[in-house]
């Protein structure tokens, strides 16, 4: 495969990475290998250990970060690996509204004695740095979901450093294309590639970026031995989703930018939270639980689903999920905006809210 040239920007690396080397008669797209074993004596020997289709993704998402990536079966399975770095009784640093299946995953591990967490809100900088001392590992969230709130991010992983804390980045919402939580200090970044990566809403799929050789090895490991390895085929679409990421990011942030604009000034909505960027909005809406569930009946053109970072555009009352913290409102609509034309989202929307 044909090694990214580092003078390239984030736009031609999404579509010059992980392509096959140039020679007459090679395929221009890399192929999708379905292959459980290989012939002896070769680099992978079995597929659990590797596979070209991972490495053509890798590669491109390496390059964007300026990292060594690994593809997991989902973010969660990436999280899982990043989580099995804390050493036994470790102590965890993770903000109160992480994603929910971090969430989760951190109360099962706590429960189970295997680490304990101190959780913070991420955006109260004292708050997390007066968290660190002792901790074994910090977990960033940037703006986290679904409430978009904003951490100072390399502070935060400066100070981690300075204690020996290892910290990890979900950079899932801002994508390498607007933030590279690697650049800012931290220690791995995690991605759920089944969200903007990917972007069309047909796969999951998980990553994991590193400089530090030694935590991607121990990650490469858990990935090997513990078995949760990507299907080939979700890491082939997902690539081949990620040759238009910027483009669109570019229209969904756009989109999202006049939506809040207008949202900001709708009488159904009592608080917008838009960090002023990305394609992210939270609404709370007059009228409580009920009148969030009424938005969710009523919208055509936007889905009630849950998810986010596709090309359609997606809403839902984040407090329908169970594991979802009680400090999230009941009446809180997250809204995942896609690329559609600005004025149908706008209309659907507004009489959905009327
Ligand atoms: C969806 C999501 C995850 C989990 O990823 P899956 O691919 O669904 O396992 C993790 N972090 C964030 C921020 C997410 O939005």
């Amino acid at each position: 495969m044909a090694e990214p040239d580092p003078n390239l920007t984030t736009a031609t690396l999404l579509v010059t990475g992980g392509r096959p080397d140039r020679t007459p008669g090679a395929p221009v797209s890399p192929p999708l290998e379905l292959s459980s074993t290989y012939v002896a004596d070769g680099p992978v020997g079995y597929a659990r250990n590797g596979n070209p289709t991972w490495t053509a993704f890798e590669d491109t998402l390496g390059s964007l970060e300026d990292g060594r990536a690994l593809a997991f079966a989902s973010g969660m399975g990436a999280i899982a690996a990043c989580l099995s770095l804390v050493p036994h009784a470790g102590v965890v640093v993770a903000p109160h509204h992480a994603y929910n299946g971090t969430g989760g995953l951190l109360a099962a591990l706590e429960r189970q004695g295997r680490l304990s967490v101190r959780r913070v809100d991420i955006s109260d900088t004292d708050e997390v740095l007066a968290a660190l001392p002792g901790a074994a590992m910090l977990w960033a969230e940037s703006p986290t979901n679904p409430m978009l709130e904003i951490a100072d991010l390399p502070t935060l992983f400066e100070r981690a450093r300075s204690h020996s804390v290892f910290s990890v980045c979900d950079n899932t919402f801002a994508t390498p294309l607007r933030q590279r939580p690697l650049d800012l200090g931290a220690d791995v970044v995690v991605h759920s590639a089944t969200k903007y990566l990917s972007g069309h809403s047909d796969l999951l799929l998980g990553a994991t970026v590193t400089r530090d050789d030694a935590a991607h090895e121990q990650l490469h490991e858990h990935r090997t031995l513990g078995g949760a390895i990507p299907g080939p085929m979700e890491t082939w679409l997902a690539l081949r989703g990620m040759r238009t990421l910027h483009l669109r990011l570019e229209r969904a942030c756009d989109n999202a930018s006049e939506l809040a604009k207008r949202l900001g000034k709708h009488p159904a909505v009592t608080r917008l939270r838009y960090p002023g960027a990305g394609a992210v909005i939270g609404i709370e809406v007059a009228g409580g639980q009920a009148a969030a569930e009424r938005v969710e009946q009523r919208v055509s053109v936007w889905t009630p689903a849950t998810s986010l970072g596709g090309v359609e555009s997606l809403l839902e009352r984040r407090r329908r999920h169970p594991l979802e913290p009680t400090t999230v409102p009941v009446e809180l609509i997250r809204l995942s905006v896609g690329v559609e034309d600005i004025e149908d989202l706008w209309r659907d929307l507004d009489q959905a809210l009327r």
